[in-house]
């Protein structure tokens, strides 16, 4: 069969890729993949070049081959991808298994580390350490029963994530909202209300139907006037995939939440560690559990009062006690009073055309990376693009597809992945190319698809990993772009890159009014950028929750109590909780990121790496934000290294001292909670 999964040479053949492709694919790839590591195994004396670089090319195909298919079962998502993706988790998950559990490569590479390590590049000496790392984390050295049974958890592991996500996104879709009154939509933007119409038009109903997706559940709460409205969507979205809500119990993920939790558990026994989070710490920054708990307590002391302060006068704005799904709205209206912006009618200033042309300046006047889009590349869907980056003397460094709408079966959320990781092997040479995925409102007639800022921060967001992924300078696919990077160090490019999406140089760029062409004016602009600071306290203990959440169930469960799931919910929820959660709210049940993605135990990933990004942008703020030496630094340091180096020794390099709490606390204007340094002068003698 002519497989376009199997065709390596030029970009994916997206609209050649059948479901029936999948499957057939990944078993040829897989195949032979095995007939070349059991060669390789056999070697007598293994070097580098005979072992190491073979099996990074392996690393590649597979990549290469697995990607689209990924890819795919996210963006255009079908019963028959979804089939044949489900197929094939199996086969990887048991493929990367016996890989990672093969004695002889442990021993090969553990050989040449002996043996050539001096000789090597320290690239190529961290990619052996991180390889001899992981193959021990990966159960390598356990007897053969704990082996079989460790294999048989990570198995039932990916296949039960794959469930938690299936369950997520068919609740979703099952759940709309027609409204056949007017007046119950009112506050909703026009867009919204006229999609809502046409979907209704379109199943021959009256009225208007509203979709569960993401940026109309935002829009909803942030909007609708109607709070019986805002409460039936609060209630279908934190009620998704569980025993409450409208579709209770249809697709609930109590049972495969608990199940995760277990198989989690079981994997770190089995490598003798006390729990999953502190398995999961051994590839981290963050090195162990009191680092972490440490570290959210403290923002959490630093952030609860402002949080309490910003509530309350946010009740006192409201005149009355505020519902969960009341603070959205009203947190709306008096950031609109206070600073007269709107998300909503910031959208005709934010054209996407516009945005992007802005950001690719950003990006050229940094790093000197030349962005180009490319018509004619194939892809999955007519609203795609694709774009090349070359360096400023005109290298090609790589490229990346754009898929920005929002569309039925397609995940919500934004990201970025890998479609093609840069090698430079003697195999062959390939450069990065990259997805990245939003869902914004798409265009309407002629005019332009138009963004929130929020949109923006979370494009500039998603931009920065591409650059992490486009710019790298390591030739091999383990380590090279986001490959390899600590899991709590990853969000730095993308929460970096955020902060551009602030400064007025870059707002007057990447604003002008869609029919007008005119800029924001510069007195809203400051309007806008004081919105930043605007209930960060409050946001900042909503994220902590989630991360303190995301760390205790992966540090507290017990084989005899179980996940202990809502209980300590209800703990966390005490410590860090501001604005009160009604009883049936299961918010655990959709949350992806830790209970489908790769942020198990690693949810204060993200404040994490925003204290890194926001220490590292200060730098920048101290010499001026587009200082052509900072940003080489920052080129050279982190962004073009990826996995070949540890995080905190990168970030010292690049900041010259270890990152600093206060950095982030002062971007967002809640220092003040925090106990006064002693300086030298002040309070008595040193000891
Ligand atoms: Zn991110």
């Amino acid at each position: 069969m002519d497989n376009p999964l199997l065709d390596q040479q030029a970009l994916p053949q997206f609209m050649r890729i059948r479901p029936e492709h999948v499957e057939p694919a990944v078993r040829q790839l897989l195949s032979a993949n095995r007939a070349r590591i059991g060669e390789l195994a056999m070697l007598a004396a293994p070097t580098f070049a005979s072992v190491v670089e073979p099996l990074e090319e392996l690393h590649h195909r597979t990549s290469r081959t697995w990607s689209p298919v990924s890819h795919l079962n996210a963006v255009l998502n079908s019963e028959a991808l979804r089939a044949g993706y489900n197929a094939c988790l199996p086969l990887l998950s048991a493929y990367q298994t016996d890989l990672a559990q093969s004695a002889p490569l442990y021993q090969a590479y553990r050989t040449i580390a002996e043996q050539e390590g001096a000789a090597l590049a320290p690239v190529q000496r961290q990619l052996i350490e991180h390889a001899v790392r992981d193959f021990r984390l990966a159960g390598v050295g356990l007897p053969r029963e704990r082996k079989e049974r460790f294999k048989t958890a990570m198995l039932e592991l990916a296949q039960l994530q794959a469930k938690f996500e299936e369950n997520v996104l068919d609740a979703t879709n099952a759940w709309s909202r027609h409204v056949s009154d007017i007046n119950e939509l009112r506050g909703l933007n026009e867009m919204l209300i006229e999609q809502a119409r046409r979907r209704a038009e379109e199943q021959q109903a009256p009225g208007w139907i509203l979709r569960l997706d993401q940026p109309t559940y935002v829009a909803v709460a942030t909007d609708a006037e109607s709070a019986e409205l805002r409460r039936a969507f609060y209630e279908a979205w934190t009620t998704r995939a569980s025993d409450r809500g409208p579709t209770a119990g249809r697709w609930d993920n109590s049972a495969v939440m608990e199940e995760i939790l277990r198989r989690r558990h079981e994997v770190a026994r089995l490598l003798d560690y006390p729990d999953y989070a502190q398995y999961a710490l051994a590839t981290r920054m963050a090195h162990s559990v009191d680092e972490v708990l440490g570290f959210l307590h403290e923002l959490v002391g630093a952030a609860r009062a402002a949080a309490q302060a910003e509530f309350a006068e946010l009740e006192a704005f409201a005149g009355r006690k505020l519902a969960a799904w009341d603070v959205g709205f009203y947190a709306e209206r008096l950031q609109r009073e206070r600073f007269r912006v709107s998300q909503e009618e910031l959208r005709p200033y934010f054209p996407l055309p516009r945005v992007l042309n802005g950001l690719f300046e950003a990006a050229e006047r940094l790093f000197g990376a030349r962005i180009r889009e490319r018509a004619g590349a194939p892809a999955w869907h007519a609203d795609v693009r694709f774009f090349e980056i070359n360096s400023a003397g005109g290298e090609p460094l790589g490229s990346f597809y754009l898929d920005a709408y929002a569309r039925p079966n397609k995940r919500s959320g934004a990201w970025m992945d890998e479609c093609i990781g840069r090698k430079r092997l003697s195999s062959g040479t390939a450069l990065p190319v990259a997805y990245l995925v939003c869902n914004f409102l798409p265009p309407g007639g002629e005019r332009p698809a138009l963004l929130t800022h929020d949109d923006v921060v979370t494009l500039f967001h998603e931009f920065g990993h591409g650059l992490h992924h486009l710019l790298t300078r390591v030739d091999y696919p383990s380590i090279a772009g986001i490959n390899g990077v600590a899991w709590d160090a990853v969000e730095l490019p993308s929460q970096f890159l955020e902060n551009y999406a602030w400064q007025p140089e870059v707002l007057q760029r990447i604003s002008g009014h869609f029919e007008s062409g005119a800029p924001l004016p510069a007195e809203e602009q400051q309007r806008l950028i004081a919105t930043r600071s605007f209930h960060a306290g409050l946001s900042m203990m909503r994220q902590l929750e989630f991360a303190l959440f995301d760390f205790r169930i992966h540090t507290e469960y017990s084989p005899e109590r179980g996940g202990r799931i809502l209980e300590i919910l209800r703990e966390v929820r005490s410590q860090a909780a501001v604005v009160p959660v009604p009883e049936w709210n299961r918010f655990p049940n959709s949350f992806g990121h830790i209970f489908a993605g790769g942020y198990a135990a690693g949810y204060y990933s993200y404040k994490w790496a925003e204290v890194l990004a926001a220490d590292a942008f200060a730098a920048f703020e101290e010499k001026g934000v587009f200082d052509r030496g900072t940003a080489q630094r920052f080129l050279d340091a982190i962004l073009s290294r990826g996995g070949s180096r540890d995080a905190l020794d990168a970030f010292i390099e690049f900041r010259g001292r270890r990152p600093d709490v206060r950095a982030l606390l002062k971007q967002h204007g809640i220092d003040w909670a925090l106990p006064k340094q002693y300086d030298a002068d002040g309070a008595g003698e040193p000891a």
